[in-house]
């Protein structure tokens, strides 16, 4: 098998060390792929190129319109390889093909609206107390970006890294997940293809306690962009003190979909599985807590638990499949020991509770659909982000109730609520301490839209003009339009050279 190399100073190279790394499908475990590992010394290399590029290359300098029509080529030539990137990221990450459609489609998407707002007017220009001084406020961007991620959403969380990391005029250099890296390697071929300065874009693939690791240390990064698990936000934050790095972290969650009993209960049915399921929760913004009113219990959590015994679970490339397998055997072992946790702390199993292994599955890491009632809010399985299919009910009787629960977590990511009664869903919402929320809906996201954390699920965000922000620095601009000396010291106001 050839090992797939990563693109460097536009180039595509093979790991200094050598180190190759086999990629499997969560669907069998078998390999699909393998691909070279680098380390801190591909970092270094990396790091270097992108100083290159950002202190006297083309790309930081170049006229915004010219920079949005390379991203615009990109997202063309995205959507031109739909299919095929669709594909490739099903058989790696698992998730079933009609997920992986619409993240292509969110990440073409994405670069075009980067590439649309890299054009629009971003400064400012004041008045000030001195009439002989006209001030302005212009953006510029940070300089050379680490962009860190996680495993569940390979190709969109590359393009809401590289999209307004680019558009912003950084140099940016991407490390994906040790076990995801395909389809940013069939992304970094269409950036080759569209024509990118070398240099400004470069993929980096690796383990992040080394490769990665190395991006948030080197005092020759500017910024680093990470989403991830927050214990591994806390050493990115560690390794950027050195040089007083930017940080942006997008980090975990454990999410409330809060569904009342006035609310239309077939429509919150269906939400609260889609909140935990989709993706096979391995979503940052899961609804993993749903917490029901306890006067709808009795007759809400059979149909729940019913109709998630019933979901699909397959080979994602397979078209009825609607949920697919766990990322690694590994993380399927993490969820299987949180389910066997619930277990012990005595929580009732309402739906599944164990991994899926007969024929069709066998080979593979599924885990069937999961839902625990009878809960306390000190549970781990309640507290902890398990990122997999696995939801907790937790019941309440008051709206403050209903909201003490929701906010009773150390993140705060996103929130569902369902109500028929507009003013009340609203009221919960604005008491939810998270940064995405939606009422009578769950998950729908959308590129013009904030998406980031309260607490511990993170800082700044991405996406919209917010996330353009976080790749900018502000600079004031004073202009004298009548130099005068200021008479500030005396033996200076009596000095003459000209
Ligand atoms: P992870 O933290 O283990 O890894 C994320 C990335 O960080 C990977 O590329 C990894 O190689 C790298 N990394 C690991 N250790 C590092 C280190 N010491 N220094 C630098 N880089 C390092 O997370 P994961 O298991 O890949 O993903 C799951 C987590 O991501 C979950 O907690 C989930 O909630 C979170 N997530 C958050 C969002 C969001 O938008 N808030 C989105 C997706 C995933």
């Amino acid at each position: 098998m050839k090992t797939l190399p990563m693109f460097l100073g536009g180039e595509w190279v093979q790991a200094v060390k050598g180190g190759t790394r086999a990629i499997l499908n969560p669907a069998d475990n078998e390999p699909i792929a393998e691909v070279t590992d680098g380390s801190a010394a591909d970092a270094e290399i990396a790091i270097a190129h992108a100083r290159l590029a950002f202190d006297s290359g083309p790309w930081p300098k170049m006229r915004a319109q010219e920079r949005a029509a390379f991203l615009f080529k990109l997202a063309d030539l995205i959507d031109k390889n739909s299919d095929a990137l669709a594909t490739t990221e099903t058989r790696n990450n698992g998730k079933p093909l009609r997920e992986a459609k619409y993240d292509v489609g969110d990440a073409a998407n994405c670069f075009r609206y980067y590439a649309g707002l890299a054009t629009k007017p971003l400064g400012q220009t004041f008045e000030t107390p001195d009439a002989a001084m006209q001030t302005m406020v212009v953006r510029e961007p940070i300089g050379v970006c680490g962009q860190i991620i996680p495993w569940n959403y390979p190709l969109l969380m590359a393009a809401w890294k590289l999209a307004p990391g680019l558009a912003a005029g950084n140099c940016c250099i991407l490390k994906p997940a040790e076990a995801t890296p395909l389809t940013a390697i069939r992304l970094f071929e269409l950036i080759a293809e569209a024509g990118f300065p070398p240099g400004c874009a470069q993929l980096l693939t690796g383990p992040g306690a080394m490769a990665g690791h190395a991006l948030a240390a080197s005092p020759l990064v500017d910024k680093i962009a990470f989403t991830g698990g927050t214990s591994t936000g806390r050493k990115i934050i560690a390794a950027a003190a050195g040089n007083i790095k930017k940080v942006t972290l997008e980090l975990g969650g454990k999410s409330p979909c809060i569904v009342f009993a006035d609310a239309d209960l077939d429509v919150a049915l269906e939400f609260a599985m889609f909140a935990i399921f989709a993706g096979q929760g391995e979503v940052c913004s899961a609804g993993s807590r749903l917490i029901l009113e306890r006067s709808v219990a009795e007759k809400f959590l059979p149909a729940l638990a019913e109709a998630s015994r019933k979901i699909a679970v397959g080979d994602g490339l397979l078209p009825e499949t609607e949920m697919g397998p766990l990322i690694t055997r590994e993380h399927m072992e993490r969820v299987l020991g949180y389910i066997e946790i619930g277990k012990a702390e005595g929580a009732q199993l309402l739906c599944g509770g164990h991994r899926m292994v007969d024929p069709p599955h066998a080979r593979g890491n599924f885990v069937a659909p999961t839902i625990f009632a009878e809960t306390r809010p000190e549970m781990r399985i309640v507290r902890e982000e398990i990122f997999g299919p696995v939801q907790c009910v937790q019941l309440f009787d008051t709206e403050e109730e209903a909201i003490r629960l929701a906010n009773g977590t150390d993140y705060g990511l996103a929130g569902g609520v369902f109500t028929r009664d507009g003013a009340k869903g609203l009221r919960v919402l604005k008491q939810l301490r998270a940064g995405i929320t939606w009422l009578n809906s769950y998950h729908p996201t959308f590129n013009e839209a904030p998406w980031g954390g309260y607490k511990q699920s993170g800082w700044g965000r991405e996406l919209g003009t917010y996330g353009l922000d976080e790749y900018l620095e502000t600079k004031q601009i004073n202009i004298s339009l009548a130099p005068q000396r200021p008479g500030w010291f005396r033996s200076a106001a009596e000095a003459h050279v000209s």
